[in-house]
């Protein structure tokens, strides 16, 4: 049995608490308003038909998990870019974000959520408590929010934790908590996690992260081997150690220490 997380309270001032959603409801006036001048152009009112078409592709490309199928289908990718962009917000592609950063590959975020899942600690009862490192305009941190009990996300740069406050303030996701700091850190608060999965790549692993994994847990992470090249790592945490499996190449921003 999987179990959904469900939408139970309310932001602080984010005004009355929805009714529970089988999909992520509609968060701004736009989508009841299609005719409002910000209504992106080409996205707006068939989003749900393009989005449709993304989660066949995802599928066709190899991701078997319906809870995943599902949560890519329900978060509305389109919002979570600039308004030039909202064209090609449901193409296979990652977009800048500002600052130097970008959102993922629908299908890099579907795989990495795929991964998650298949935690040792997940398989029965569903994923509990997860880490997010790297927040950036906060569309995995929704997709995520889909998937576990509870998410925290962390992210370095004051700008873009900002930008996917705002970003996600409308949708109103009670069980996603965004966090302003240094990810290198992990966040020890909320430890240990179900699952940590990070949306930049560094050299090695933090051992902090390490350190926060439940057992029966799973981290997901870009790693840059030897020779530079950047690999999705997998770190399960079983009761006799560590167990690390490299699988394929990847190409995220970099992991960075502080905060700016
Ligand atoms: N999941 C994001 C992807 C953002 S790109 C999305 O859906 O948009 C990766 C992000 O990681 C960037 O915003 C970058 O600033 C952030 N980052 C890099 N190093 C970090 C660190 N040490 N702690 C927190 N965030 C970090």
């Amino acid at each position: 049995m999987q179990r959904r997380p469900g939408f139970p309270a309310r932001l602080p001032g984010a005004g009355p608490a929805p009714a529970p959603a089988r999909t992520m409801p509609p968060p701004s006036p736009v989508a009841r308003r299609p005719s409002a001048v910000s209504s992106p152009v080409g996205v707006g009112l068939d989003s749900a038909a393009v989005r449709a078409r993304m989660v066949q592709k995802l599928a066709a490309g190899g991701i078997g998990s319906a809870q995943v199928l599902q949560a890519m289908g329900a978060v509305e990718r389109h919002r979570f870019v600039d308004s030039a962009l909202v064209n090609q917000a449901y193409e296979d592609t990652s977009l800048p974000i500002g600052l130097g950063q970008t959102i993922s590959k629908p299908s890099v975020v579907a795989r990495m959520c795929e991964l998650l899942l298949g935690a040792e600690g997940a398989r029965s009862g569903g994923l509990g408590r997860v880490l997010e490192i790297g927040t950036g305009c906060g569309y995995q941190a929704a997709v995520l929010s889909q998937l576990a009990r509870e998410v925290y996300s962390l992210e370095r740069l004051r700008g873009l934790h900002d930008k996917a406050r705002d970003n996600l303030r409308a949708f109103r996701l009670a069980n996603l908590h965004l966090l302003f700091g240094d990810g290198t850190l992990g966040y020890a608060k909320g430890a240990p996690y179900a699952a940590i999965i990070a949306a930049a790549g560094g050299d090695a692993v933090p051992q902090a992260w390490c350190d926060q994994l439940a057992v029966g847990g799973r981290l997901v992470a870009p790693i840059a081997l030897s020779g530079g090249q950047q690999m999705l790592l997998v770190i399960d945490k079983t009761p006799h150690g560590l167990k690390q499996t490299v699988l394929e190449p990847v190409h995220f921003v970099p992991l960075k220490s502080g905060i700016a």
